[in-house]
């Protein structure tokens, strides 16, 4: 602030002459510093929030002096006004500081100088003070009232919502992501493994690995694979949940695979198919799992071509269940894909799922890929599924995932 004193100074009468427009494009708080700011013919607008006992320049617009007033600075709280309005000890209208006694005794008013000063605190949803939306000038300005204050109360509202937002989604993305390292770094999940059996005979003809999490909060697997993916973690979980259940390839019985569920992402990942690569593949079989469509199929076939090579096998997983799975089947050539279990859900009694899974049924002849059906839960479903023409199948009916 002393040099934003020596700089206002020299630099503020010809930069409110310029009236430069320093607020970024589409940034709803930087532009309402900025009307704010102009509209009450101020010289710097910002938007402060307390941190610990200093107060940080978050938001700033001070034409001309972006060089000494800049958003990440911050003051110790005692030396500034921000805490003492907060208190009531300060009002939030000072249309002559020289008037206010406490804010004259502040060494900060003359070092600035502050002539004029209006705030508005801005507090959390819980009535805590998060900040400032403050304009201040040099030079006294009787003409500062209510109305003004008003009009300032509504820019800071709207400035507050965003931000407070902001910090909300902030607060929520470092909780996640620190819960991810605490994952990892715990090595808190473990595979569990379910059959894929022949329906014909019931014996296993692959095991598809599927991951347990003992951590809080307790939810499904698919939704810590999500938030590891939203922090940046997901290849990180792919490869410690994937190198776990390569851990186990050697108990599963003889002449049956390890199905590995595997985003397209991750076989994009270098270390992954090394991984991968590293395994006896002809015992492996690779379940592309995505509900996003893949726009890079060049790179993905070459991945799984490089595992194809190595003797691993390539299934769709739910198919069935959104537009890419069938844009995977088409471009991947699989040699298993797996309808999803949607499809199989009372498939005995309702026809249009029927003729959908002899669809599919059709076209895996026609491809020379075999068909799993997931989620069997019952005799009937699996006894239309075998008039079908299905010869493989997966679901409680036949075992649940278990540990080995
Ligand atoms: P998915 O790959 O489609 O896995 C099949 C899900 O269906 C598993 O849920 C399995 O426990 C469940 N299931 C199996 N048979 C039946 C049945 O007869 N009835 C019903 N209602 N459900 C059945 P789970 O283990 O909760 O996994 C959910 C999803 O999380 C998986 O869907 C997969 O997308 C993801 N996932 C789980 N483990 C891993 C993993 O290690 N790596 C990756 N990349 N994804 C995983
Ligand atoms: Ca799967
Ligand atoms: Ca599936």
């Amino acid at each position: 602030m002393r040099d934003l004193a020596r700089s206002i100074d020299n630099d503020l009468d010809s930069s409110i002459d310029n009236d430069l427009d320093s607020s970024s494009g589409g940034d709803l708080v930087q532009r309402a510093l900025s009307t704010i700011r102009k509209h009450l013919n101020m010289e710097v607008a910002y938007l402060s929030r307390i941190e610990g006992d200093r107060t940080v320049f978050q938001r700033v617009d001070a034409p001309g002096l972006e060089a000494v007033i800049q958003p990440g600075q911050s003051m110790p709280l005692d030396a500034v006004y921000c805490g003492h309005i907060l208190e009531g000890r300060l009002p939030q209208l000072m249309p002559d500081t020289a008037d206010f006694p406490s804010a004259r005794e502040m060494p900060i008013t003359q070092q600035v100088p502050i002539g004029s000063h209006i705030s508005i605190p801005i507090r959390r949803p819980n009535g805590e003070p998060y900040g400032m939306f403050c304009c201040l000038s040099r030079k006294a300005n009787g003409s500062l009232n209510d109305r003004d204050l008003d009009t300032m109360r509504m820019f800071a509202d709207l400035a507050a919502e965003v931000v407070i937002a902001e910090e909300e989604r902030d607060h929520v993305h470092n909780t996640a992501r620190e819960r991810i390292a605490a994952l990892l770094a715990r090595g808190s999940f473990y595979p569990v493994f379910q059959p894929i059996v022949e329906l014909d005979t019931g014996r296993p003809v692959f095991f598809e690995a599927l991951t347990r999490f003992d951590a809080e909060p307790m939810r499904t697997p698919d939704t810590w694979f999500k938030e590891a993916e939203a922090v940046g973690k997901g290849i990180a979980l792919e490869a410690e949940t994937m190198r776990s259940a390569l851990e186990c390839l050697e108990t599963l019985p003889m002449n049956t695979r390890l199905s590995l569920n595997v985003s397209p992402a991750a076989l994009h990942d270098p270390e992954i198919v090394e991984l991968l690569a590293n395994n006896r593949l002809e015992r492996v079989m690779v379940e592309v799992t995505e509900h996003a469509i893949v726009e890079d199929y060049l790179t993905l076939k070459e991945a799984l071509s490089k595992l194809r090579a190595l003797g691993a096998y390539i299934a769709i997983d739910d198919a069935g269940a959104g537009y890419s799975s069938f844009q995977h089947i088409v471009n991947l050539q699989p040699e298993i894909i797996k309808l999803d279990m949607n499809l199989t859900r009372d498939i005995d009694s309702d026809p249009s799922r029927r003729s959908l899974a002899s669809a599919m049924v059709f076209f895996a002849k026609e491809t020379g890929a075999r068909i799993v059906a997931e989620g069997v839960e019952t005799e009937a479903e699996a006894a239309t599924l075998k008039t079908l023409g299905i010869d493989l199948a997966q679901g409680y009916l036949f075992g649940r995932p278990l540990k080995r």
